[in-house]
């Protein structure tokens, strides 16, 4: 039986109420208990493990979105609370992070890459395609104009310091060690995240 966390704590509940009815000779009592019980808001519930965006404590969340991801189903984040089994928060958030759905469902939030040319005034919305394009072209640009193989006294040391990384503390340990690997290996000094992670 696939029993969650959650699930486990909702059975013996239950459980528990209906053995203590039966011991009381309210066995039929019990049983109308046990089958009165909902389910939790959250069973089907599909549930994500992330860090709070927004500072550097970097406290450990649980995302929960609706749906199971089956195809054609878009799901929606529904609830987010602090994760029990993070080191760093052990379950807690301040206020910020508990307001974190609040981000999710801000009506300015940034969920497609848009760009503004030189010169004009107006962002317009880009596919992810152009978007890494322009980015990778701008990238190769500057690094071939700016990098510093030697330093004055002739000792290598491969820097590009004119461009620098703001990577997203939402990333899983390995991810943001890959990330960290590719900005050190192009030689970008500057990089960093609010979580530092
Ligand atoms: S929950 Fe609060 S303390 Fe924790 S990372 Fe988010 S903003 Fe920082």
């Amino acid at each position: 039986m696939d029993l969650s966390r959650r699930g486990f704590i909702k059975l013996t509940g239950a459980g528990l109420a209906v053995s203590s009815m039966g011991a009381l000779g309210f066995g039929s009592a019990g049983t109308a208990l046990a089958a009165s019980v909902r389910p939790f808001k959250l069973t089907a519930a599909t549930e994500t493990r992330n860090t709070c965006t927004y500072c550097s404590v970097a406290c450990g969340i649980l995302i929960y979105s609706q749906g199971d991801r089956a195809k054609n189903v878009k799901s929606s984040v529904i609830h987010i609370e602090g994760d029990p089994d993070h080191p760093v928060n052990r379950g807690t958030l301040c206020p910020k992070g508990a307001g974190l759905l609040d981000i999710v469902r801000a009506p300015g939030r940034l969920t497609v890459p848009k760009y503004r040319a030189a010169g004009a005034t107006e962002w317009k919305e880009v596919s992810w395609d152009f978007a890494l394009d322009r980015i990778a072209t701008l990238m190769k640009q500057d690094r071939d104009a700016n990098f510093i193989a030697k330093n004055g006294a002739g000792t290598t040391v491969n820097r590009w310091n004119t461009t620098g990384m703001l990577a997203a503390s939402a990333a899983s340990n390995e991810a943001a060690y890959v990330t960290f690997k590719w900005a050190r290996a192009l030689g970008m000094v500057t990089f960093d995240n609010q979580a530092r992670v």
